[in-house]
């Protein structure tokens, strides 16, 4: 369609630039992750952000928030029904299947990072394309890898320097136990259903374990005092939970119990678990009161059904999911420095002709030896070039002029101190590699 108005574009609703100036903390993050992966024995996976819709229909649960109303299901041109991914965990039981990793040595430790893509009301800390952090180890039932998760995840968060986690963990049973409690939890809130909210009158009818996941303020004392699964284990899920437990006791994780966290999601099985931000702020008019919140930074458990719903033999498994966004969120409020690893080392500086020949020269060499160099050609001023390299908190600067240039020295100033000295142009890389190390 010819058009026939200028036209100014934005980024789609819920989603954003990462500009340069941001990427440290993204960079950061990428590195701890590739550290905690190597140290815990986790190999990278990256799956296509795009999957079979069906895939997530099957494992997520027709009657979640993800399914009902946050997935971007589109049709392909060859009319295949794909959806941009919600979440990770869904390919990883895919792949594993399709990829035969049952054959492997079992359990299989996976970790993954990249975008997911939701269709949410965006607000602060909740976009339509946020990323994710991931852990998974599958192929094993064992409760120390539900603590291994656990560990790995704060692992994470520390290395990150974040503080103030709170752990909160719980169990929701397999099959069998669940079947029993849902009949307890609806003959509780039967007599109750007037008092609650709209989507939970919903909930006990399509789904009653998400009862307990409800945020609104009127349905909370009712669910303070539904009957708590944690108390309605099977015998097998309950010594699996108290081994998880004593797992992170001996780990020295600390944890509080939350009987009513159920997790939005089907596909899990026995444990669950969220990391929150605990964070204190003032609130109110004249009269300020500190009131307690809680971020939610990312969560996980166990999904000993999973891998069966995608089509392999029943493999037990158990994994975690951080956001990013949040993680980075966190970070600043927490003020954690991050170094900049986009700062140059050296900045040059040229002027003249001939001074810039030898620059443009000696730019490849700097950087081939490995040195993170930045210019400004484009200016023949020394006084604003040294602005500039100021501006970018280059460390040294080497300036070349018309008399450097036919003396055959470099002037390597220190941008801190402003010290000078000349070096021989054919030892300079040496040299600002030794200066630069000190
Ligand atoms: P979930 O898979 O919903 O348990 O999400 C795990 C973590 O991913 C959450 O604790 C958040 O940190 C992050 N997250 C989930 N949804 C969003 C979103 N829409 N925007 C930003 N971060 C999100």
């Amino acid at each position: 369609m010819a058009r026939t108005k200028k036209q100014s574009f934005q980024t789609p609703k819920g989603t954003f630039d990462i500009l340069p100036s941001e990427q440290k903390y993204w960079e950061k993050v990428r590195e701890v992750f590739k550290n905690v992966s190597m140290h815990y024995g986790f190999g990278r996976i990256d799956t296509p952000i795009f999957e079979d819709a069906d895939l997530y229909e099957a494992t997520v649960g027709e009657t979640t928030d993800i399914i009902e109303r946050q997935m971007y299901v589109f049709k392909s041109k060859g009319k295949d029904t794909l959806a941009l991914r919600p979440e990770g965990t869904a390919s990883i039981a895919r792949s594993y299947v399709e990829n035969g990793m049952i054959n492997l040595s079992q359990p299989v430790k996976l970790s993954y990072i990249g975008p997911m893509f939701r269709y949410e009301q965006p607000q602060s800390g909740r976009y339509r394309q946020f990323h994710q952090v991931g852990f998974e180890i599958l192929g094993d039932q064992d409760p120390v890898y539900d603590a291994q998760i656990i560990n790995v995840f704060l692992k994470f968060c520390a290395q990150l320097g974040l503080k103030n986690l709170n752990v909160e963990v719980n169990s929701i049973g397999c099959k069998q136990c669940r079947a029993s409690y849902r009949t307890q939890l609806l003959r509780y809130y039967k007599p109750r259903l007037r008092g609650v909210c709209a989507d939970c009158k919903k909930r006990a009818k399509l789904n009653p374990l998400r009862l307990l996941d409800c945020k609104e303020e009127k349905c909370q004392p009712i669910k303070a005092n539904a009957p708590s699964l944690v108390d309605n284990l099977c015998k097998e899920c309950h010594d699996h939970f108290k081994l998880v437990l004593e797992f992170l006791d001996e780990l020295a994780v600390p944890y509080s119990l939350n009987p009513h966290m159920v997790r939005g999601l089907d596909y899990y099985t026995k444990t669950v678990f969220e990391v929150f931000l605990e964070d204190e702020h003032l609130e109110g008019g004249s009269e300020k009161t500190h009131k307690k919140s809680k971020l939610a930074i990312g969560g996980g458990g166990r999904f000993d059904d999973l891998i069966k719903m995608v089509g392999g033999k029943s493999t037990p498994a158990v994994g975690a999911a951080l956001g990013m966004e949040r993680v980075i969120g966190v970070m600043k409020k927490q003020g954690i420095k991050v170094s900049d690893h986009s700062k140059p080392q050296v900045f040059l500086v040229q002027v003249g002709d001939l001074g810039k020949k030898k620059c443009v020269k000696l730019f490849d060499e700097l950087s081939d030896a490995g040195l993170h160099v930045l210019e400004s050609f484009g200016r023949n001023s020394l006084s604003s070039q040294l602005r500039i390299a100021d501006k970018f908190g280059a460390k040294m600067a080497l300036i070349i002029g018309q008399k450097e240039a036919i003396d055959g020295d470099v002037i390597m100033r220190d941008m801190e101190s402003g010290a000078q000295e000349n070096i021989p142009i054919e030892k300079i890389v040496k040299t600002i590699k030794e200066r630069i190390k000190k």
